[in-house]
């Protein structure tokens, strides 16, 4: 297996593989090291090929010596084709990766299932996060089917479909006053204190690697090929980066050719931290008080914001920020064009997208694939309004009344 330690981002220094995250020289963030020399692309492939239909099928590339055993597979989420949300952006080739299609209708199953096999491995009993709400989600579910004790913590203000798709497995739901970077400081204090794995604290380092496994699913649906251009949202900036990370890693092995593609951010107006340092030509990003519909998204100190700042102009693209109408909209857009009904984060995403093509960002030529990571159900105020139920009788005559313009022939 490849994975060798964990590995400085800033100066470099090594550290074994424990929980751990932050550099002991020089406070950077850690991350998983690994040795691909050894590998060889064909059978790698056919490693993939013939792996589980889960994101175990890439554990070549993940922290683990051999593939671990969890209860509740994620991952192989389609990738469709979608034509009539190209034709409507004057667009010649777009692809949606609907990341809802997952246990918990959210792409953190993915983090959550290498951090929790890693929590096991390193042995802890119980696991907790600091979450915007899918995080919870994820926690509880991975934990329930595969019985340790968790500890979820949220920010009070959170959309109620979270709360109640989080406590229904069983979890302690810990709601603080306050925002979400209240709450990842109080779990920054508690994992300290406290034997537990938290997965996006302690354990951050193990977590994102499963975000490299969304870039592996779109370069094989894609028959192990690039796309010309990703648009993603961004929070604390982890996907984003790991994204271009598992292409990276791709063809440093030889399993992709070509350059890398362009990478479009996308955040809420009302907590762009990213966005804004983007526009204003900053390195690092100034942290905001969040605000707006898109909670999912409201991180107002992103950890990886200089990451993904450098990404976004290394690789040709940008990190734009869009309105709550606007996420509105792009909700209904995708909705209406792909029958994919996705949350505030999917309608920043979709608003994104709409921006760039509107904007001549996007060459006529372009494979573009729009990165959609959760599930309409849960964020259902987004969308309350912006239709009409037609409430008749049940008769004929009530409903010719109420539909004068869809007359019999
Ligand atoms: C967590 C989350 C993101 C982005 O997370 P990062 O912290 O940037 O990795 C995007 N979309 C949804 C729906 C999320 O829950
Ligand atoms: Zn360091």
């Amino acid at each position: 297996m490849s994975v060798e330690a964990l590995k400085c981002k800033e100066c470099g220094t090594r550290y074994p593989l424990d929980a751990r995250y932050a550099c002991e020289a020089c406070w950077g963030p850690l991350e998983v090291a690994y040795d691909f020399s050894s590998l060889d692309p064909e059978s790698a492939r056919r490693r993939i090929q013939a792996g589980p239909n889960s994101l175990w099928r890439y554990a070549d590339f993940l922290p683990f010596e051999s593939p671990p055993r969890t209860a509740l597979p994620a991952g192989m989420t389609p990738l469709v084709r979608a034509d009539r949300l190209a034709d409507r952006l004057g667009l010649r080739e777009v692809w949606v990766k609907n990341d809802a299609a997952n246990p918990t209708h959210s792409f953190k199953d993915r983090v959550v299932s290498v951090a929790l096999p890693k929590a096991r491995e390193l042995g802890y009993g119980v696991l907790a996060c600091a979450s915007t709400g899918n995080l919870a989600n994820a926690v509880a579910a991975h934990a329930a089917a595969n019985g340790l004790e968790s500890y979820v913590f949220v920010p009070s203000d959170l959309e109620e479909q979270k709360i109640l798709a989080t406590g229904v497995y069983g979890t302690n739901l810990i709601s603080v006053r306050g925002s979400y970077d209240d709450v990842n400081r109080l779990c920054t204090q508690l994992a300290d204190e406290r034997d537990w794995a938290f997965v996006n604290v302690n354990l951050r380092p193990y977590y994102a690697e499963g975000s490299k496994t969304l870039a592996f699913e779109i370069a094989e649906q894609l028959g192990f090929e690039q796309p010309d251009r990703v648009v993603v949202p961004i929070a604390s900036g982890s996907l984003f980066t790991k994204i271009a990370r598992g292409l990276d890693e791709w063809r440093s092995v030889g399993l992709l050719e070509g350059d890398a593609p362009v990478f479009n951010g996308a955040q809420a107006e009302g907590c762009s931290p990213v966005a804004q340092a983007y526009g204003a030509g900053l390195d690092v990003c100034r942290p905001v008080k969040p605000t707006g519909i898109a909670k999912s998204l409201a991180i107002g100190n992103p950890a990886d914001g200089p990451y993904a700042l450098d990404l976004a102009r290394r690789s040709g693209g940008s990190i734009d920020a869009v309105s709550d109408d606007e996420i509105r909209e792009g909700i209904r857009l995708l909705a209406e064009t792909t029958g994919i009904f996705t949350e505030t984060a999917g309608g920043t995403t979709t608003a994104v997208l709409k921006k760039l093509a509107d904007r001549g960002d996007i060459d006529a030529g372009e494979r573009v694939v729009l990165v959609i990571t959760g599930e309409g159900l849960k964020t259902l105020d987004a969308v309350r309004g912006t239709f009409e139920a037609h409430e008749i009788d049940p008769t004929v005559d009530s409903f010719s009344d109420a539909f004068a313009s869809a007359q019999p022939v």
